[in-house]
């Protein structure tokens, strides 16, 4: 298994020097605490957290996976104390609002955080990493009671998230989903129906899980105006805040899968269980809109973890593997052979891996830093933030998340033979990175997404946006040590522009070739 060190001196240059995020926060009112010192002081412990506690977990878990019993699911060996630890040094309330116990640090911090620990272990940060979509959701859309019962309890960790969507029958397309809500007379629903797929929908790591369910009220419209939002607890909750026992939810079964088999994968039972409305009826796809756009970011990240614990495989093994010589004479003379560092192809190879880690940690940091600007109100400045996460949030899913695929394969590819064989590890990250083309949308309904609801849909505004800052970029750094690099930004964006019009075209003149949303 690669042995996983947190790449502290790239993370510091992309939050430091390119996005000089100390100088950023220092103007956006709710983050003055957020000062260089500081976040590097955050990112080191992360880092050991990560490196000490989380990665000699990775094969482990892989190996023993989840088990299922009517007591509910056990995670693998180790999961439950490293969760217990990351709770105690306080990680889960690092960028929660204050309000709810939280520390209020950026939403930056919260991503470098995932992707330490992400790529030490991916499975593992999956139990943890659904609270945060699901803290969003109630802050946001929640009632005072339902923050007041909720909040704090996810925020501090001692209680987990999850997110249900999916059914057999239905994923990308929510407008099938059968799951019943019955109202109560004591003001609560009885949900029915049974969701598949569900992360982290089982274990042992917290005493509580708060379930977040779309469902159907009775006479609801077909199809997506007609899906409403719920809590569901896992074990219900009294009205001092203790639990009360067993709601009617089970899990069923956990599914056998291609990867991260440290992460439980629930078909969840709902009989009558007992759940709460959060946000407006029928509203309810609007409100989850809140948890998927956090969890589409998430899982970019995946992609990032991902392309990182690859590369460091790679590059390691790569200067210790001897085959053949150099083209331009011995590099290893005492040696019988060269390491395979020195073949062009190979290190083709690790620079694809490398560009494809850096450019991707380079986007989702400035995607993040977009979501603080927006957290921290303030008319024009976040209007604008808003609409490049509008536009950047489905291409920030979709490419780094096949970029992780990508760099995870070449891998494989750079230890030969060995790639393929389990204890190398290198055969698992292509495994577990396959899913995140997958999940939160799938790389074509984030092309939906982009191309439907956010590049036609507001009639090409967002895009122009974008390709505007690309070109006040450009004039402003015409120097001439830059120059070969500004003209072929300037290259792409003329002709990501030319392609979104024929496309636009093409989709309004034919729409079964492209159908907008
Ligand atoms: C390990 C794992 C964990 C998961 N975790 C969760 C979770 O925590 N919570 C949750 O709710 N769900 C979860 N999911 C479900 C996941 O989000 C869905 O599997 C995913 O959204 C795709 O839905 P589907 O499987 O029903 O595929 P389908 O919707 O049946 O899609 C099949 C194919 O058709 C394509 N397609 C569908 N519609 C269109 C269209 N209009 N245009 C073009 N192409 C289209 C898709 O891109 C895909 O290639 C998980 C799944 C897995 C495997």
């Amino acid at each position: 298994m690669p042995e996983y060190k947190a790449p502290l001196r790239d993370i510091s240059f992309v939050m430091n020097e390119l996005l000089e995020s100390e100088k950023l926060y220092q103007t956006l009112p709710g983050y003055e605490e957020a000062t260089e010192d500081l976040m590097n002081a955050i990112v080191e412990e992360g880092a050991k957290f990560a490196e000490e506690v989380l990665a000699p977990l990775n094969q482990t878990g892989d190996e023993e996976g989840c088990q299922w019993s009517e007591d509910g699911v056990k995670t693998p060996t180790g999961f439950a104390e490293a969760y217990q630890q990351y709770v105690d040094n306080g990680w889960p309330a690092l960028s929660a609002e204050t309000e709810a116990g939280g520390q209020g640090m950026p939403n930056l911090m919260g991503i470098i955080i995932n992707e330490l620990a992400g790529s030490a272990n991916w499975s593992w940060l999956m139990y943890p990493g659904l609270s945060h979509g699901a803290v969003k959701t109630i802050e946001e859309h929640g009632d005072a009671e339902q923050k007041e019962a909720y909040l704090t309890k996810l925020v501090a960790g001692t209680w987990t998230g999850t997110m249900c969507l999916t059914e057999a029958h239905c994923g990308s397309d929510l407008g099938l989903l059968r799951t019943k809500a019955e109202p109560q007379a004591d003001g609560s629903y009885a949900i029915n129906g049974t969701k598949i797929f569900i992360s982290a929908g089982d274990h042992d790591m917290a005493e509580n899980i708060v379930h977040i369910v779309l469902a159907r009220l009775p006479d609801a419209p077909e199809g997506t105006a007609g899906i409403s939002l719920f809590i569901v607890p896992k074990f219900n909750v009294n009205e001092d805040g203790s639990l009360g026992e067993h709601n009617g939810v089970h899990c069923a079964s956990i599914e056998k899968k291609m990867g991260i088999h440290g992460n439980a994968t629930c078909v969840l039972n709902f009989d009558d269980a007992r759940g709460y409305l959060i946000g407006p009826p029928n509203k309810g796809l609007n409100c989850m809109f809140t948890f998927m756009n956090t969890a589409r970011i998430g899982t970019a990240v995946q992609g990032l973890a991902h392309a990182e614990q690859s590369y460091q495989g790679a590059l390691a093994y790569a200067k210790e593997r001897l085959a053949m010589r150099s083209l331009t004479g011995p590099k290893n003379p005492d040696g019988p052979a060269d390491p395979i560092i020195v073949h062009p192809d190979v290190r083709r190879m690790l620079l694809t891996q490398k560009a494809l880690t850096e450019g991707s940690r380079a986007f989702l940091y400035f995607l993040s830093q977009q979501g603080d600007i927006v957290d921290a109100g303030g008319e024009e400045e976040a209007k604008r933030a808003d609409d490049l996460m509008a536009l950047l949030t489905p291409i920030g899913k979709a490419f780094v998340t096949e970029a992780g695929f990508e760099a995870a394969n070449l891998g494989v590819q750079v230890y030969g033979g060995h790639g393929f064989i389990r204890e190398w590890g290198m055969e698992q990250i292509v495994r577990d990175a396959r899913i995140a083309l997958l999940y939160e949308g799938t790389t074509g309904i984030q092309a939906l997404d982009l191309l439907g609801r956010k590049v036609l849909g507001s009639g090409g505004k967002l895009l122009m946006g974008f390709t505007g800052m690309i070109d006040e970029f450009c004039e402003a750094n015409p120097g001439a040590e830059d120059e070969p690099f500004i003209s072929a930004l300037k290259a792409y964006k003329d002709e990501w522009l030319e392609v979104s019009m024929k496309i636009g075209q093409a989709a309004m003149e034919n729409p079964g070739l492209f159908r907008p949303r």
